[in-house]
């Protein structure tokens, strides 16, 4: 295929299948592993975001007819948008490339999974075709105190806003989804489960990597017994990345 992959290692805990329409991403968060991916200089990939390619949605068209011709009755995997990039950038209001893409993937049959911490008026604009299409919405969040947020997403939305898309989609049908990771402050993480667990209808929790010096001072044994008694308590649905359980 061309622009549609199967992920490796730790993003396969993500999705079977995924997609980035942009490249460069200008939300800038401190722990942003993409540059380290693309060899590219943090500053170089979070000054700008472009479109990948000017074919990239009739590239990405191919991939869902070649897909959907491959796919069985029963196929579940869906394509994820995106992981080395936020699919709303600032950028998506004049290129619309996440809202077409959701359009081509459902013309095709394919599912599309959204993974974003961009600007909620941005995504509210796409919450009906969302619908329609079947998308899932997963936001990362694991602050909850906007400052944190602020000062480690720092052109990231911000946490209320968040919070706001994801019980604006979860009343209107869509399925939600949170992706709590990286946990740098626990206790904050715990506090998005308390005020969110009304609203989301997953939730995937991991750690924090690549950062010794703040991992090892976090207990992450009490951390994820704290977090699965909480979501026990709610009653919701979770997954546990394998680094955390490895990490315990
Ligand atoms: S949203 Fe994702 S791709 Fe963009 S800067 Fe943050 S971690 Fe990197």
């Amino acid at each position: 295929m061309n622009v549609i992959y199967e992920p490796k290692g730790r993003a396969r805990e993500y999705s079977p299948l995924a997609c980035n329409l942009y490249l460069g991403c200008t939300h800038g968060c401190k722990y942003c592993y993409a540059p380290a991916c693309m060899h590219k200089k943090p500053d170089e990939w979070h000054d700008a975001a472009r479109a990948r390619g000017e074919n990239v949605l009739k590239l990405f068209e191919k991939d869902c007819v070649k897909l959907s011709k491959t796919r069985v009755d029963d196929e579940t995997r869906r394509v994820l948008f995106c992981f080395l990039s936020d699919p709303y950038q600032p950028l998506e209001n004049e290129l619309h490339l996440t809202r077409q893409g959701i359009s081509i993937a459902a013309k095709h049959g394919i599912k599309v999974d959204i993974l974003t911490k961009g600007d909620a008026r941005l995504i509210e604009q796409d919450l009906p075709l969302m619908l329609e299409s079947q998308t899932h919405l997963g936001i990362t969040l694991s602050f909850a105190k906007d400052a944190t947020r602020k000062e480690w997403e720092p052109q990231a939305s911000t946490v209320q806003s968040r919070l706001r898309i994801l019980r604006k989609a979860h009343d209107m049908g869509i399925y939600t989804w949170v992706s709590m990771e990286p946990v740098i402050v626990p206790q904050e993480a715990l506090e998005v489960i308390r005020k969110a667990h009304d609203y989301v209808d997953f939730w995937k929790i991991g750690k924090l990597n690549h950062n010794k010096e703040i991992e090892s001072k976090i207990d992450w044994v009490k951390f994820r017994g704290d977090a699965t008694a909480l979501l026990n308590q709610y009653e919701c649905d979770y997954y546990i990345k394998e680094d955390l359980r490895k990490a315990c």
